[in-house]
């Protein structure tokens, strides 16, 4: 067969070159070690917390070593494509931190490596394409689909692995006469690699006899994984003369000079076919670095992956609404990325993420465990160490675009600021805060409009009591008063009242007592907040200011 004369028939217009591009797009001229990584998403519209999780390790790994991290749409299966996804995607991980320094951006491209959109890159596979067709390492295959379905069914009779290789694979060795009368008459083909592996040997009832062959590859998280061969004739481009993920993939992470792959785990099955692919092509592999699939707990204390339709946590955008700063994620996603972020993190409080030195090594493969609870832990420590006034602003961007219904808080922003700060500033502070919505929730109490009475007055103290504990409050109310003078003074009612001065003392005595300051106190609180925990009262009447403060007693 003349592989060159059936090149030139499938591909007549390619007048490009292999050489050419390789010269266009030239080794990288960058520091030893420097790593080049991408994060190549399909503009699917939905952009999940995996994505992000990849990004960072994308972003660490080319950020810490001086290399380069670029963005590649990935859009070559037109069925999955959601208008203005790709603004999405680099919106939200902009958010996030996550900044890349080449490929695609909202207004073109940035570097010289591209197009770094795939379906604008047709030339490219088409070339490549060519070039293996012209070596008889692909060639196209014109079966229906009706045919592949029969071929499977009588695969699944001889309890053979479904798919076209070897035997089933009906137009590797077509004419070359055929193929220019299938072209003729108008049939449709898609393009196949021609695999070089073999499958293993089986017996009658599928059981292997013979293994198949092994190929070895390091992987940057995994190690060493040895597995099968790949024996499919996998499709390099579809019937549409598009490229599969498979085909596009390695032609451009070999161009755009990609030194690491990060993916997801769901690719390590394909990666026999990619490393035949890279072998074919006759280029130098990049490292592969598969990262854990991320996984919850259940119910029941199972482990189980995340899934779209079950966790609304999965999606970035589940983030944004409720409010999470976008650092918080960043931290939390580091203790989940590597094993060792938290003895680090306990060991530099005060330093900044990004000093801290992410290996691959220290990844786990077998699952990363996402927690939303260790991620509100987290959140609490991280937003501690931001000003109340950043946070403010953070707060308020979020509240106009997510949650306008908090918005009127954000008007008086010294009033703001100063209830963000409340019981930060002590050694040990207070770690109430944790995400946008449970923010405005929990500082509800100081705005009027938001206002009301959430919780009942303690039992020890009857409705009649109540009233007048408040009554003798508003009464001896000085807000001038200091801490321990406000204090005395509801000590005072309280023992005026039958309730005991001290909680021990109406523990050690509760026949003599109606109940202890506690109690007393609690009423006053119910008043000024609707709620029976708060902050410090007297550091609330502090910001609620003396008039709010009599009105609500009142
Ligand atoms: N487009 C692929 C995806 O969205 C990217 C996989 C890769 O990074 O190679 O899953």
């Amino acid at each position: 067969m003349d592989y060159e004369k059936l090149a030139q028939l499938l591909f007549p217009h390619m007048d490009k070159l292999p050489e050419g591009y390789e010269a266009m797009y030239p080794e990288r001229n960058l520091p030893e070690g420097a790593k080049v990584t991408r994060l190549g998403p399909s503009p699917t519209g939905f952009i999940h917390l995996g994505n992000l999780y990849g990004a960072f390790v994308d972003e660490r790994l080319a950020h810490q070593s001086q290399g380069v991290f670029y963005l590649r749409i990935e859009d070559t299966d037109d069925k999955r494509y959601v208008e203005g996804a790709v603004e999405t995607v680099i919106d939200s991980l902009k958010f996030f931190g996550i900044s890349f320094d080449e490929g695609a951006t909202k207004d073109g491209d940035i570097g010289s490596y591209g197009d770094y959109t795939q379906s604008r890159r047709g030339e490219i596979y088409q070339c490549f394409a060519k070039k293996l067709v012209s070596e008889g390492k692909a060639y196209p295959c014109f079966l229906t689909e009706e045919e592949i379905a029969e071929i499977r069914v009588s695969q699944e009779a001889e309890k053979k692995t479904p798919g076209i290789y070897g035997e089933f694979a009906k137009c590797r060795d077509m004419p070359f006469e055929d193929v220019e009368n299938a072209l003729a008459e108008g049939r449709t083909y898609v393009l196949r690699l021609k695999s070089g592996g073999k499958d293993a040997v089986r017996d009658e009832n599928g059981k292997e006899i013979v293994e198949a062959k092994k190929i070895s590859i390091e992987d940057g998280i995994r190690g060493r994984l040895t597995m099968p061969e790949n024996f499919m004739d996998t499709v390099i481009l579809k019937a549409t003369g598009m490229p599969t993920y498979h085909f596009a993939h390695v032609v451009d992470d070999h161009l755009m000079r990609t030194t690491h792959v990060i993916r997801g785990a769901e690719w390590l099955s394909s990666l026999p076919t990619h490393v035949e692919l890279f072998e074919k092509m006759g280029w130098e592999l990049p490292v592969y670095c598969h990262t854990a699939q991320l996984m919850k707990l259940d119910e029941n204390g199972n482990k189980r992956k995340l899934s779209k339709r079950e966790d609304p946590e999965l999606a970035l955008t589940y983030y944004r609404r409720q409010g999470y700063h976008p650092s918080a994620v960043r931290e939390y996603l580091l203790t989940i990325l590597n094993s060792n972020f938290e003895e680090w993190r306990m060991e530099n409080p005060k330093a900044s993420v990004d000093e801290f030195k992410f290996t691959t090594e220290k990844m786990s493969s077998s699952g990363a465990l996402f927690d939303l609870n260790k991620l509100n832990d987290i959140s609490k420590d991280v937003l501690l160490k931001i000003s109340a006034e950043e946070l403010y602003e953070f707060l308020k961007d979020w509240a106009y675009e997510f949650a306008p219904e908090f918005s009127d808080m954000f008007e008086d922003k010294a009033y703001m600021v100063k209830i963000l700060d409340l019981g930060r500033k002590e050694g040990k502070p207070r770690k109430d805060l944790i995400y946008g919505v449970q923010i405005m929730n929990f500082v509800s109490y100081f705005f009027d409009n938001h206002f009301k009475v959430e919780d009942k007055i303690p039992a020890e103290v009857s409705e009649e009591d109540a009233g007048q504990i408040l009554s003798k409050y508003i009464e001896s109310y000085n807000h001038g008063d200091d801490q321990s003078q406000w204090f005395d003074k509801i000590r005072e009612i309280a023992i005026s009242m039958g309730y005991a001065a001290k909680p021990k003392d109406f523990k050690k005595h509760p026949d003599e007592y109606k109940g202890h300051v506690g109690h007393v106190s609690t009423v006053i609180r119910i008043s000024l907040t609707g709620r029976s925990q708060s902050p410090d009262i007297w550091e609330i009447q502090q910001i609620l200011g003396e008039d709010a403060v009599r009105r609500r007693l009142r």
